[in-house]
């Protein structure tokens, strides 16, 4: 049920075709987690913040540097030193009060990961490493939680929703791979990103559309293109496969 107020903060919403109050209502009773604040997470967070998401659950371990904020606009000048979710959390407080959030500054390990999901309808994986988002696809799996992936190099950003034991998984794409290293980024890039994650967690939400399950959306902002990149489930995969186990072998190259 919408009161008057949440009726006009989301009417041009609301009556996009399909939508209706019965979205908004969708919406509303959600609760994401958004694994990571830094330009990926922060993307995300603000439209679902501003869209009516009932609760976001962020969760990064890491403080504010004066290196993150070209890319990560949640985070300004006066916010270095400070936890990124506390610096986040204060500004999407302030862009919508409807939204609850809950800042948790934890580090994602095997240790809390169920934890820190428990109760979330969908996981943003807006992560910079891939041992971790591995974790993530893991527990999605698992628990039956559709992962909304991203992940950003340079000018270059890759986006893929991943509904358990519907479409292919992150190890299914990656096999296991692992760079290390700072990774390039334009602000711009995870922006993009961020905000088709959000995009496809509405159009979950909500059941409007065909998601971005089985093919990978690549944008190349340097060329100003977007392309996919066709998916199947690999049924050796050793995470959403019939034999699945917890086990990792080493794959190609891949972005972090
Ligand atoms: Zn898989």
């Amino acid at each position: 049920m919408l009161t008057p107020a949440e009726r006009e903060r989301y009417n041009r919403q609301i009556i996009i075709d399909g939508f209706g109050e019965v979205g908004q209502s969708k919406l509303k009773s959600a609760r994401i987690f958004i694994a990571g604040v830094g330009g990926l997470g922060c993307s995300a967070a603000i439209p679902l913040a501003a869209a009516g998401v009932g609760k976001l659950r962020l969760v990064d371990f890491d403080t504010v540097e004066l290196s993150n904020l070209n890319r990560q606009v949640l985070h300004w000048d006066k916010d270095i030193g400070r936890p990124k979710v506390v610096s986040a959390a204060e500004k999407l407080r302030q862009m919508n009060p409807l939204t609850e959030i809950e800042a948790i500054p934890e580090k994602i390990d095997e240790a809390n990961i169920a934890r820190l999901v428990e109760g979330c309808d969908a996981i943003v994986d807006a992560l910079d490493n891939l041992p971790t988002r591995y974790l993530l696809n893991k527990t999605a799996l698992e628990r039956n939680i559709p992962l909304f992936h991203g992940a950003v190099h340079g000018f270059e950003g890759r986006a893929l929703t991943i509904l358990p034991g519907k479409s292919a998984c992150l190890w299914c794409l990656y096999r296991g791979a692992v760079i290390e290293g700072n990774v390039p980024v334009l602000g711009v890039t995870p922006a993009v990103i961020g905000c088709i994650q959000a995009a496809e967690v509405i159009k979950y939400l909500t059941g409007i559309g065909p998601l971005l399950t089985d093919r990978l959306l690549v944008y190349d902002g340097r060329g100003m293109k977007f392309s996919e990149i066709k998916l199947k489930p690999n049924r050796f995969c050793e995470q959403c496969g019939p034999e699945a186990s917890s086990g990792q072998t080493p794959g190609a190259a891949a972005p972090r």
